[in-house]
């Protein structure tokens, strides 16, 4: 059976999924028509304002710029901070600023024309408000709490509106401009891709294909991403238009498909993936066809969603040993830099052979390949030179690591989440310590980031890395400074506090010890915890192995009551990680 399902036909299965979702929690089973809400509001939650409340804190200035900012106290959770709004040429533009929401859908309604933006997970810590902008389609601005779980915006927009939204870091950024005419987006070289125009999925296993009406425009590009697998087709020259986003397909092999502005101009198609199936894309009859198959090769993942960008081999035995580490295999590059080859004895992982595209920002394509002697090599084509560290770990599983070393000028700082995957740390019983420190590294992750720091996760999620595996892709790196983050455990319950651990070190200038030194002082006058200083530890790899001043903090004691409700605290979180990275700010004004 021929399976057909485009835009056109899906926008209105999307709309109509989209109601119910949100409106799952709507008691009385009746959809709001998204402007105002039913009689019986008061069950479901607030209505929208219609007139002005008396203290919405409207600036002075008519500049087309208002503004709302949240009172309270930052939390880490989940809270409409902040709606901007204003003018820039073509477009109006709302900014909401709201870390941390989970999703959103959009539902355009008419008489009178306006955009519904419901975010989900979110609070509106004054209960509701308007803006009013004075734009040339965007009148209005009108938010509140809608359910429990929902916070609603709505843009009051006059006719002849197109908008798009974009996701950001922080947020929402909607771009409400005149709808134009896909002739003279064409007649401007742009292409026009919306529910209207021709994005398609179509086919049934490993006839799946997805197409793509670029009238013949080749300048695309096509990105691998992992965890979730996906595939991002990028084109510079487009205009998404307003309506639909996202639509599930539901096929063996693409599961859905997503698309989005990416920024004013220019558009990305996600199109999601059941596997790491390969890609083959042709232009035909100016369309972009592209279909998908399996990899020839096995027992390779590929892994690019953190910082570090990793194959995964199962069984295979590419180094011996772990602080004389051993390699059973030869590694050769080529003139470029850019291809590099490892090349083993066939017998030491059964992989078959065959290509992976990837074209990400660090690699073109991976290609796994028998050489008829009893070898097998791995030939990684980077973007450019790009350094490898290959560890086979006491599981069995071989990872390569692409690192791309620090610059000279570079600064890189290496943020340690202890244990991961199968190595849970400590437990105390549903609270893990691997979840703790992955937590406490996120959020040190983001506090850096936002001050300027080049940060690199050794974990970004739930996975396995060994000790040495860490500490050698650090000196890799050529990383500045080393920081793990621990939680503790005690056979008594009465034990508590926090600790910092680092190698006793007898090198000049900034070392580990110093570095623990501040990180204690700043843990324990931060969280109030038990003191229970800086420690030597001349055992621990993480510490011994790497070259860069290390230091691992042990923030609390998971077996400790009070310790422990503190750690479950997210604000205890917080506080932990803004230790930390005051932390990493001093020591690196140090390193100098
Ligand atoms: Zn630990």
């Amino acid at each position: 059976m021929k399976r057909v399902i485009s835009f056109i036909l899906i926008i209105s299965v999307v709309f109509l999924t989209t109601v119910s979702s949100v409106y799952a929690e709507n008691r009385t089973g009746t959809v709001p028509d998204g402007g105002s809400l039913p009689a019986d509001a008061s069950s479901t939650g607030a209505a929208l304002p219609d007139e002005l409340p008396a203290d919405t804190g409207l600036p002075g200035n008519p500049s087309h710029s208002g503004k709302r900012n949240a009172a309270g106290e930052p939390d880490g959770g989940r809270r409409l901070e902040n709606i901007d709004f204003f003018t820039d040429g073509l477009y109006e533009t709302v900014n909401i600023s709201a870390p941390g929401f989970t999703d959103y859908y959009i539902t355009e309604l008419a008489d009178p024309a306006r955009i519904v933006i419901d975010l989900v997970d979110l609070d509106v810590p004054e209960g509701q408000g308007i803006i009013r902008t004075d734009g040339a389609y965007v009148k209005r601005i009108r938010y509140a709490q809608f359910t429990e779980r929902i916070a609603r915006v709505v843009l009051d927009v006059n006719e002849g509106y197109d908008f798009s939204i974009v996701r950001t870091d922080t947020g929402l950024t909607a771009y409400v401009r005149e709808h134009p005419a896909p002739e003279e987006l064409r007649k401007d070289g742009v292409i026009p891709l919306g529910p209207e125009y021709g994005i398609s999925a179509s086919g049934h296993g490993m006839d799946e294909t997805v197409t793509i009406a670029l009238g013949g425009y080749d300048g695309y590009s096509i990105s691998r991403r992992t965890d979730p697998e996906r595939l991002v087709v990028t084109i510079p020259e487009a205009y998404v238009s307003s309506g639909a986003k996202r639509f599930d397909y539901g096929g063996e092999r693409i599961s859905s498909l997503e698309y989005a502005a990416a920024g004013r101009s220019g558009a990305e198609i996600t199109i999601s993936l059941n596997a790491q199936f390969r890609y083959r894309a042709e232009l035909s009859d100016g369309k972009l066809v592209i279909s998908f198959s399996w990899p020839t090769y096995k027992n390779i993942i590929y892994h690019n969603s953190g910082d570090r960008i990793y194959f995964l081999i199962k069984n295979a035995a590419l180094t011996k040993g772990t602080k004389d580490l051993k390699p059973l295999y030869t590694a050769s590059a080529d003139e470029s830099g850019r291809v590099w080859t490892v090349t083993f004895p066939s017998q030491n992982a059964d992989l078959g052979e065959g290509v992976l595209d990837i074209n990400d920002e660090y690699l073109e394509s991976f290609e796994v390949k028998n050489n008829g002697d009893g070898t097998t090599s791995l030939i990684f084509t980077g973007r450019r030179g790009n350094s490898y560290l290959v560890y086979t770990r006491d599981s069995g599983d071989t990872a390569i690591t692409v690192v791309r070393p620090a610059r000279k000028d570079q600064r890189i700082v290496v943020i340690d989440a202890g244990h991961g995957g199968t190595a849970t740390g400590a437990r105390y019983g549903d609270l893990y310590e691997k979840d703790l420190n992955l937590d406490i590294a996120r959020r040190l992750e983001s506090l850096l980031k936002s001050k300027g720091v080049q940060t690199y996760m050794i974990r970004s999620d739930d996975s396995n890395v060994d000790n040495y595996e860490r500490a050698y892709i650090a000196n890799m790196l050529g990383a500045s400074l080393y920081l793990s983050i621990h939680n503790n455990a005690a056979g008594k319950s009465s034990v508590k506090g926090t600790m910092t651990l680092c190698y006793p070190s007898t090198k000049s200038g900034f070392t580990g010890r110093q570095f623990a030194q501040i990180i204690q002082e700043r843990m324990v006058a931060a969280l109030k915890t038990t003191d229970l200083k800086v420690r030597l530890r001349p055992d621990l790899i993480v510490l011994r192995e790497t070259y860069m001043p290390a230091a691992l903090a042990e923030v609390a004691f998971m077996t400790n009551r009070q310790d422990r409700e503190n750690l479950r605290n997210g604000s205890f979180r917080q506080t932990a990680a803004e230790a930390l990275c005051g932390s990493v700010m001093e020591a690196l004004e140090k390193i100098a």
